[in-house]
Order: structure tokens, then C-alpha cells, then sequence
């Protein structure tokens, strides 16, 4: 994707390492993670983010990143404890374009619609993180924290997202900002209470099921933010993020890592669901069309 010509946004936090969180997932109420554990996929209550912590001691992510994130031992980035554009360095760079483009394309389409919206923060943290939704590890991914407007990176994610997942290019890395913002614009909508509402009086199973719903119109969302930025699409992005999204669907990521696969208990959605509801939002450009919890998806 063409971002060259994009400002970085202002409302960037470097959260620096450690963080004094420490907690591998402890208390991890209401945040939304790209891919819970690193084969949960992302959850939005508490009762998922225990699955995390389950399958992180299990070995499931943790030490995946001890050697590309520079988590532990190497020292404070230069820009610890700042904000600003002036965090937006290195490989932040992109992410803090996705961001500012996300914001704006939103706020046009808030606008169109008569809403007012307000633009989400990009926080950088490395290893551990103290976030407004408590204490979270890289271990669980990219994230969305509803209670501080917070999207929430290590950028050793990206990596891993090359390596372990097999998800090449840049607007592999743009799908993932995009549909943390994707979490941020249902968190305006009101929509992510109204699904911690729902959970919080429900089942495991349905509250996966719910779970699901909320991801697949994150992943959705990225995709019309995508289609309204046409112009910036180049060769072979479409596929770099079709690729991701099929990388980490919870039947894919299940099946790799356990052997077997537990349909109850996807909290994000098949590889072909994942992708599906990407491509709605990219062929529509539409926000309409994301409706994922009426009827089937
Ligand atoms: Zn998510």
C-alpha cells in the first residue's frame, strides 16, 4: 500500500519494555487481541484471555518472541516513555501511517454518517505492557483496549507474522492495524459493550460464538477502510492480505499448533470466514455490509 505521502500520527505512545506488567495476560478485561495466545485468536472478555494464559503456559506463544522482540535484556528504545510523531521511527513508521490514514478515512465516513469520532492512539511497548486494559504480554498479539482508545503493538509481531504464519508483505502488517481499528470504530459504535453485555450473561460457547461475530466485522471493517483508500492499493496487496487473514483463522491456527480442531471454542473465525468478511469490506467499501451479527456468516 501507498503511504509514503501520509503524515504519522500524533497520538503514538512508546510505551517502552516491561512495562511492569510482567503478567503474561493476567486481567485482560475487555481487550481485544489480534490472535488470543497465538492460536486463540482474539478474544473480548476475561474467560477468553484465561484460554490465553492457558495456552501460553502451555507453550503456545511465549518464547516465539524472546528472540525476535528484543523483549527482554536489550535495553529501553530511544524513545521510551515519549510521544508523538517522534515515536513513529523505524518499522513504527508504517503503522503510525495506517494509522493516521484509518483515522481520517473513518472520520469521513462518521462524518457522511453524522457521527462524530474520535481518532484511536497507536501504542508501542516491547515484551510486557501496563495497558488501560490491564497488564497484557506480546504473547497475545496485537491488540485493541476499548477503555483507553488504545491499539497496542510490539513490532516483533510483525516477524513472527512473516515467519511463523507465513503472511509476506507490507499490507499483510496494514491488515492487522486495520482491523485493530477496526475493534476501535465498534468501540465508537457502542457495539463492543453491547457484546461484553451479552457475554458476560452467556455460555462459554456463545460467548465464542459472539466473540467471532465482533472479529469477523473487525476484519470486515479493515477492508472497507482498504476499498476507500482504492488509489493506494498496489500489485499483489489484496493477496498479502488475504493470505493473512487465512493465516490466522482459529482452524487454521488450531490445526497447526494442537492437531485438531475445536469449532466451540474459535473465538475469531475460520480462515475462510476471516477472509470472506475481509473481502466484503474491500469488494463494498461499505460499513453497511459488515453486519456479521444478523444471520449467517
Ligand atoms: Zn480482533
Amino acid at each position: 500500500m501507498r503511504l509514503d505521502d501520509i503524515d504519522p500520527t500524533d497520538n503514538a505512545d512508546d510505551l517502552g519494555s516491561g512495562g511492569g506488567g510482567g503478567g503474561g495476560g493476567f486481567g485482560l478485561l475487555g481487550l481485544l487481541p489480534l490472535l488470543l495466545g497465538r492460536g486463540m485468536g482474539c478474544g473480548s472478555i476475561a474467560i477468553i484471555g484465561l484460554i490465553a494464559i492457558a495456552w501460553f503456559a502451555m507453550g503456545g506463544g511465549g518464547g516465539l518472541l524472546s528472540g525476535g522482540g528484543g523483549s527482554a535484556g536489550t535495553g529501553q528504545s530511544p524513545t521510551a516513555g515519549k510521544s508523538g510523531r517522534q515515536v513513529c521511527t523505524g518499522e513504527r513508521l508504517e503503522s503510525c501511517r495506517v494509522m493516521k490514514l484509518a483515522d481520517t478515512t473513518w472520520e469521513t465516513i462518521f462524518r457522511e454518517a453524522g457521527q462524530s469520532y474520535r481518532p484511536a492512539r497507536i501504542r508501542f511497548y516491547q515484551g510486557n505492557v501496563d495497558s488501560g486494559c490491564g497488564a497484557a504480554s506480546s504473547a497475545v498479539g496485537p491488540f485493541y483496549c476499548p477503555a483507553d482508545n488504545g491499539v497496542y503493538l510490539d513490532t516483533s509481531f510483525f516477524q513472527e507474522l512473516e515467519q511463523r504464519f507465513g503472511a509476506k508483505g507490507d499490507f499483510a502488517r496494514d491488515y492487522v492495524i486495520a482491523h485493530e481499528m477496526g475493534h476501535h470504530i465498534q468501540n465508537l459504535l457502542g457495539t463492543s459493550d453491547k457484546v461484553s453485555r451479552l457475554q458476560a450473561r452467556a455460555n462459554q460457547a456463545e460467548g465464542n460464538a459472539l466473540s467471532v461475530r465482533l472479529e469477523l466485522q473487525a476484519d470486515c471493517f479493515a477492508g472497507v477502510w482498504a476499498a476507500r483508500n482504492k488509489d493506494r492499493i498496489e500489485p499483489g496487496d489484496i493477496e498479502e492480505g488475504m493470505t493473512a487473514a487465512n493465516a490466522i483463522g482459529d482452524d487454521t491456527l488450531q490445526r497447526q499448533m494442537q492437531g485438531t480442531v475445536v469449532p466451540e471454542s474459535f473465538t475469531h473465525g475460520t480462515s475462510a470466514q476471516r477472509t470472506k468478511w475481509l473481502k466484503k469490506g474491500l469488494d463494498s467499501g461499505d460499513p453497511g455490509q459488515c453486519d456479521t451479527f444478523s444471520g449467517a456468516i
